[in-house]
């Protein structure tokens, strides 16, 4: 469709009422009123109405709807906050290969459903995105199949093995924003420099699971206090930080941008502050489950609340959600950690160490979480609820302001990868989302519409909701009020 000319022809009063209405409609047009626009990229954050036009965005400012054409659609958002599309840069959506899990059409509207405009897909597919034809075959059904936009991310090692390097190259020529071999962790050293070497070399970031295979082992849950008293094989937050540390001398030495991946201990956030104040070009991202939850929840409910969960009064309605111990929906990678922890993660996105906010939303079928903790796979979904949990435990708390929170699912992880996205400037995709700060809402498994159900916050009363998802233009969802 060429819509230069509707562009030339939209106001000309010549035409008959009935074909501007159809040509505005052909223009995919909204005008969204009212609302307090919060755009952390141009350091917005004012009551606006926003206008979408052409899948773009048109104009920001007050008052537009008695400068615009009454047949535009109006979407009265006020009491409402319009941010730009919110972006979820840790993503497994599981296809192709393990669509009993997700496909791109149940992950795109999970995330639709959490306000999400994009997402980035993570390679540990079957088989793995190590070639430029996984990526054009989910390039092409995101295409068809998703509701918001996929980026899709790249294998650093040929089947996530770990042994040789994946064709980067070509890999940046189909299009993928950055490398990882997520789930997995290159353990040879020299081959991850040379991967962070070719990645410099075709502007890629890296983004890499911190988790050292020895130090590790067949830990299922944090080393520590709980892990003695239920039996369970320890995970050592050494683990993660050997590989912080690693990759904080890589990107050092290479100079490349190297991303540590969903941080759950407090030797880790200090490993990457610290980094950082010597302008290495490391970073980090957190996921709610680190900075709610802690190891006492594999005990049961009974021993969260009473240890750790006395400081989470803010999750609790008339009664707080109650589960058995050794729960498999409480089993991730990187585990939950202590308090201690919990609070470094916190402390590391208030003062800026963790710039990135996302979920590591890894869908699992229930007959394989249905198992000994032992057995289960690690991963929980989070799409759904992550904007509510990440309102919960640094706005409402008042631990960091609203813009900069909105900054972590927007500009950072936009300007991390290189996206043309998170921003509400003149021109910019018309990726919006509208959020309701104070809606109270109960996350109920009937109501996920993502493909699995392994997460631990059902029945949980959560306080903020995405209400509207628009992607290019176009509502992809809206929340019944
Ligand atoms: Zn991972």
């Amino acid at each position: 469709m060429n819509y230069a000319r509707f562009r030339v022809k939209s106001y000309s009063p010549r035409l008959p009422c009935q074909s501007i209405v159809a040509i505005l409609r052909e223009m995919n047009s909204l005008l969204l009123t009212g609302g307090r626009v919060v755009d952390p990229a141009n350091q917005f954050d004012s009551i606006a109405d926003v206008l979408l036009l052409d899948g773009k965005i048109s104009a920001v400012g007050s008052n537009l709807s008695l400068k615009t054409a009454a047949e535009i659609e109006r979407f009265d958002v006020s009491g409402m906050v319009v941010t730009p599309g919110l972006i979820d840069l840790h993503v497994h959506l599981r296809e192709p290969g393990q669509t009993a899990k997700e496909n791109i059409a149940s992950g795109t509207a999970a995330a639709a459903r959490g306000g999400f405009t994009s997402v980035v897909c993570m390679p540990n597919t079957s088989p793995a995105i190590d070639n430029a034809g996984t990526v054009a075959l989910i390039h092409e059904r995101a295409e068809r199949e998703g509701v918001v936009n996929v980026f899709v991310t790249g294998a650093i090692t040929k089947g996530i093995a770990g042994e040789e390097l994946a064709p980067i190259g070509g890999l940046k020529k189909a299009g993928i924003v950055a490398i990882t071999d997520d789930g997995h962790c290159v353990q040879n050293n020299d081959l991850m420099r040379r991967a962070c070497e070719y990645a410099k070399m075709f502007d890629l970031p890296v983004m890499d699971h911190c988790q050292d295979y020895g130090l590790v082992s067949d830990g299922v849950m944090h080393e520590g206090y709980w892990n003695l008293a239920l039996g369970l094989r320890g995970w050592p937050s050494t683990g993660e930080e050997m590989i912080v540390a690693r990759n904080i001398l890589l990107a050092e030495l290479t100079g490349t941008k190297v991303h540590c991946q969903h941080l759950s201990s407090a030797g880790s956030v200090a490993l990457i502050r610290d980094a950082k104040k010597r302008g290495i070009p490391i970073s980090g991202e957190a996921c709610p489950h680190h900075y709610t939850l802690t190891d006492a929840a594999v005990a049961g409910s009974e021993k969260f609340w009473k240890e750790d969960g006395k400081d989470l009064a803010v999750f609790q309605g008339a009664t707080p959600p109650q589960w058995p111990a050794y729960d498999t929906h409480f089993k991730m990678n990187p585990p939950l950690r202590t308090a201690a922890d919990r609070e470094a993660i916190l402390a590391g996105l208030v003062d800026g160490t963790i710039e990135i906010l996302c979920s590591d939303h890894a869908p699992h079928a229930g007959y394989e979480k249905e198992v000994e903790f032992d057995y289960a796979p690690f991963g929980i979904t989070g799409l759904e609820t992550e904007l509510a949990l990440a309102l919960m435990q640094l706005v409402h708390t008042k631990r960091l302001s609203l813009a900069t929170m909105i900054a972590k699912y927007t500009v950072n992880p936009a300007r991390f990868l290189n996206l043309a996205k998170g921003t509400l400037r003149v021109g910019a995709d018309a990726d919006v989302t509208v959020i309701d700060l104070d809606r109270e809402w109960v996350f109920n498994r009937e109501d996920s519409v993502s493909k699995s159900k392994n997460s631990p916050y059902f029945g949980w009363k959560l306080k903020g909701k995405a209400v509207a998802t628009i992607v290019g233009g176009k509502k992809v969802w809206t929340a019944a009020a």
